[in-house]
C-alpha cells in the first residue's frame, strides 16, 4: 500500500495473481500528511530546502483542511457530475469553479495560511489572494481549472492550487472506483485532469503496476508501464535522469512519436516518493529537459515555469 489512498483491490484473480485496480482514489487528509513529511525529508538535504519547507506548510495545511472540510454533498457532486456513458468522467473539474463550497474552502485555506512561516513574496501573495475580489478569485480559479496559470502570477495562484487540490480530492474520495472506467490516454478518469507525474507502486498486489497521478483531484489510475502519458505510443519511449542510471527511481519517460515526457517515479524502489513532492525536488530533471526537444506533459502547478 500507498498509504495515500483509499485501494479498493478487485477481489477478481487472475491465475492465482490479485488483479491490481484500475483506480486508486485518494484518502485526501493521509495523502497531504504524507505529502507535508515527504517535503520536510527532501529539504533536509536540497538546495532548495526554503521553498520546499514553505511547501511542507502548504501540504500540512491541506491535510488539516481536508480533516476538517465536509465531504461535498451528493447533490453537489451530482451538479459537478457530467452525463454519464458517453465516456467522460463522473466529475467535470470545470464545474468546480462554481461548485458550491469551494469559495468557503478557499477562505477556510487563505486564513490557515497567515500563520505560516513564508519568504515575502510569498506572504504578499497571500494578501493578494484574501483581498481579491470575487471576479478576481474566479478567474484564478479558472486559470488552475484550465492548467492556464500566467508564469508571473504563480505565486498568488499557488494558494488557489492547494485549496483547489483539496476540495477536488475530497470530491474524488466520494467516488465509487468501481464505477470508473479509463476516458483517454493520460487523462483522469475521475475529473478529467492531466497528470502531475506517474508511479511504479511496490505494494502488495500490484508490485511493479504503474499509476499516473492526477494533478488536480490526486486520484490515481493504472496505466500500461511502458507507454507515452500524452499520445499513447508504446515504441519510441525511452528514459532520461540525472544520475543513477538503472538504479534512478525519478526519471523522464520521453515519447519520441510527439516529443514530450512526464516524470516516473519509482515507488517500489523507494516507498516514501511522493508524486508532488519529489516531482518539485527533482527540478534538476525539469532543467535538463528544457535542453531536449521534449515538452513536458505533466502539470505541477507548483513548478509552472519550468
Ligand atoms: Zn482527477
Ligand atoms: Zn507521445
Amino acid at each position: 500500500m500507498t498509504g495515500s489512498v483509499s485501494a479498493q483491490p478487485d477481489p477478481s484473480m487472475i491465475g492465482g495473481v490479485p488483479k491490481a485496480p484500475f483506480v486508486l482514489l485518494p484518502n485526501p487528509a493521509r495523502l497531504f500528511a504524507r505529502r507535508a513529511e515527504r517535503f520536510a525529508a527532501l529539504a533536509a538535504a536540497s538546495p532548495m530546502a526554503p521553498y520546499l519547507r514553505f511547501l511542507e506548510a502548504i501540504a500540512r495545511m491541506q491535510s488539516d483542511l481536508a480533516t476538517t472540510s465536509p465531504r461535498p454533498a451528493a447533490s453537489d457532486v451530482e451538479r459537478m457530475a457530467q452525463a454519464r456513458g458517453n465516456g467522460m468522467p463522473p466529475l467535470d473539474r470545470l464545474r468546480f469553479a462554481a461548485a458550491p463550497g469551494l469559495s468557503a474552502v478557499l477562505t477556510d485555506f487563505i486564513a490557515r495560511c497567515e500563520p505560516i512561516d513564508k519568504p515575502l513574496a510569498a506572504a504578499e501573495a497571500l494578501r493578494t489572494v484574501r483581498e481579491a475580489d470575487t471576479p478576481s478569485r474566479s478567474s484564478m480559479i479558472e486559470h488552475v481549472l484550465r492548467d492556464t496559470i500566467p508564469p508571473e502570477e504563480l505565486a498568488p495562484h499557488l494558494y488557489v492550487t492547494a485549496a483547489l487540490q483539496v476540495f477536488a480530492a475530497l470530491a474524488a474520495a466520494s467516488l465509487d472506483a468501481s464505477e470508473l472506467v479509463p476516458v483517454a490516454v493520460g487523462v483522469c478518469p475521475a475529473c478529467g485532469g492531466l497528470p502531475v507525474s506517474s508511479l511504479v507502486v511496490g505494494f502488495q498486489g500490484a508490485e511493479g503496476v504503474r499509476y499516473a497521478v492526477c494533478s488536480c483531484c490526486s486520484t490515481q489510475w493504472n496505466e500500461v508501464r511502458i507507454k507515452c502519458l500524452a499520445c499513447g505510443s508504446t515504441k519510441g519511449i525511452g528514459y532520461r535522469e540525472i544520475e543513477g542510471g538503472e538504479e534512478a527511481t525519478v526519471k523522464a519517460e520521453v515519447c519520441d512519436a510527439c516529443e514530450s515526457w512526464v516524470k516516473i517515479l519509482h515507488q517500489n524502489k523507494n516507498a516514501s516518493l511522493d508524486p508532488v513532492a519529489d516531482d518539485v525536488a527533482s527540478l534538476g530533471l525539469n532543467v535538463l529537459m528544457r535542453d531536449s526537444v521534449y515538452r513536458p506533459a505533466g502539470i505541477n502547478p507548483f513548478l509552472i515555469g519550468y
